[in-house]
């Protein structure tokens, strides 16, 4: 079963808004609880599912040094 890397709850995580593409970076601990996110760009609203939440740690443990 996959979970959220406890290593990753104080690092910076990147991700786009998925309505404006706006690059957001919020703490790994702040997108673990978060429940929606709120873009400051467009005002949408992002439910913040494990599933994307999954991704988004995903994403940072992959991305290139
Ligand atoms: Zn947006």
């Amino acid at each position: 079963m996959m979970t959220l890397a406890r290593e990753l709850f104080d690092a910076d995580l990147s991700f786009h808004c998925p309505a404006c593409e706006n690059a957001v970076v919020r703490k790994g601990s702040w997108i673990k609880s978060s429940k929606v996110f709120i873009c400051e760009a467009c005002s949408a609203q992002t439910r913040l599912t494990y599933r994307l939440k999954l991704a988004i740690f995903d994403a940072h443990l992959r991305r290139q040094p």
